[in-house]
């Protein structure tokens, strides 16, 4: 192979050169194939080589690929906000396009802490987030998330913000009812909010799924409503993380509709153009938005390529594919059937300690020991070992290990494209039953 001048996640490893994709299979240029068992990076939900979406990009192309922003606005820019606006739940209207969830995330933290300002309430720039949680990779993001292992080489750059625990079920107190644990976790905020202090907290941010540092953590019911409560009472706002778990995802359109509430701000990336091309964006109520129009009139936010007209037709015939597809329902029903074949994986296998999720958002969580539910050391890389044995055995899985070392065991997520066959996702378990046998047998070793 020709030498590469191309920086890799891992320096030094050769990877595959893929050549093509087709619904939920990626081909590499050796002609192998691969089930794309997460969609990428849980981003490719309508699945690959899509028709419609390649013609709705040539039409666009044809007629404008970019206009700057601070010029032009767009027909496909208009309708896109629109058809989010459709979608979203409450007041949330308005949408800031970026390219990537990190740029979503920290759009969101700057139009709050904006909102709190343009009320004469300065002091109000802290965001309050969760150990476990990832909202991006970019420094503000990164201040946010609780990956410690994306973390831990530039604490001393992050800015200071509080972290709470986050809702982790299968590691409550013995003997705590899910409805209890539901109301400790979320008081946590109540405590952080008045230890910081309500006049220094702009917002609590959150994934309504856990994703990439706990895989597929979903709240117990409850949890997300005494949120709300308390963002309510401190007059905090309340940042719903969806670029995961949004767009169908979880088998609903955004991941918080689960629990009905009503968020302050959204934010989106991953499936709203998946994969396509790379969009994203931060939703805002009419209140904020009105707030920030009737004072300074501008948002101190934004990036070259933010609403080009290219990529917003691009995000736009994706929603359009999913409402058309029923892809959120889907989403659903296909997910608890790829659920309940991963509790029986789970069930079998001696090294699963949990297989948990949401619509297509799954997620399996290793552990030395089933019944003291010890996590493996992550040295031992379990996590990674059967990422690599799915890899060479033609699927793809996504890791999910947040570093929490003794905390957490090292998880990965299963999340198909949300087109997936039942034939389709019995092809997936076997393939990864295979995969966690190897790791099994390595492990005794
Ligand atoms: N927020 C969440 C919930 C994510 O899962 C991710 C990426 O995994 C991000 C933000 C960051 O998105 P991006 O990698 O597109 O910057």
């Amino acid at each position: 192979m020709q030498r590469s001048y191309v920086i890799k996640p891992e320096l030094g490893k050769e990877y595959p050169r893929v050549s093509h994709g087709k619904g939920i299979y990626l081909y590499d240029t050796s002609g192998k194939r691969y089930i794309d068992g997460c969609s990428g990076a849980v981003t490719a939900s309508i699945g690959h080589g899509v028709e419609e979406i390649a013609e709705a990009m040539a039409e666009q192309a044809r007629k404008v690929s970019f206009a700057y922003r601070s010029h032009f606005s767009s027909e496909a820019v208009e309708e896109l906000g629109a058809k989010l606006a459709e979608w979203a739940p409450g007041e949330l209207n308005w949408s800031f396009f970026v390219n990537s969830g990190s740029e979503a995330t920290e759009t969101a933290q700057k139009i709050a802490i904006q909102y709190w300002q343009e009320q004469g309430r300065p002091s109000k720039t802290r965001m309050i987030s969760r150990w476990m949680s990832y909202h991006g990779i970019t420094m503000g993001a990164l201040s946010m998330s609780g990956h410690v292992l994306r973390r831990k080489r530039f604490v001393p750059l992050l800015a200071d913000y509080p972290a709470i625990s986050p809702p982790y079920p299968y590691r409550r107190p013995d003997g705590m009812s899910l409805e209890q644990y539901a109301r400790l976790c979320a008081d946590e905020l109540e405590t952080a909010i008045l230890r910081v202090g309500p006049e220094q907290v702009a917002a609590f941010i959150a994934e309504p799924v856990i994703g990439a540092s706990g895989g597929a953590v979903v709240p117990p019911d409850g949890y997300f409503q005494r949120i709300r409560e308390i963002c309510d009472k401190y007059d905090v706002l309340f940042i719903a993380d969806e670029v995961m778990t949004g767009v169908g995802r979880t088998g609903e359109k955004f991941g918080i509709d689960h629990w009905g509430v009503k968020p302050d701000l959204i934010t989106l990336g991953k499936g709203m153009s998946a994969g396509y091309t790379p969009m994203a964006a931060a939703m805002a109520t009419e209140k904020i938005i009105d707030t920030i129009t009737r004072g300074s009139g501008l948002i101190m936010a934004g990036h070259t390529y933010s609403a080009n007209p290219q990529s917003a037709a691009v995000s736009l015939a994706v929603l359009r594919y999913v409402e058309a597809h029923n892809l959120v329902e889907k989403a659903a029903v296909q997910g608890a059937y790829l659920l309940r074949k991963l509790r029986e994986l789970a069930d079998e296998s001696p090294l699963i300690g949990e297989a948990r999720g949401l619509g297509l958002l799954c997620g399996l969580e290793f552990v030395k020991d089933k019944r003291t539910k010890e996590p493996f050391p992550l040295s031992r890389g379990v996590a990674a070992r059967v990422i690599s044995r799915a890899f060479e055995n033609g699927l793809l899985v996504y890791p999910a290990t947040g570093g929490l070392e003794g905390v957490a065991g090292d998880s990965v997520i299963l999340s198909p494209p949300l087109t997936i066959t039942t034939e389709e996702i019995d092809e997936l378990v076997d393939l990864l039953k295979k995969s966690v046998q190897r790791v099994q047998e390595e492990m005794r070793q």
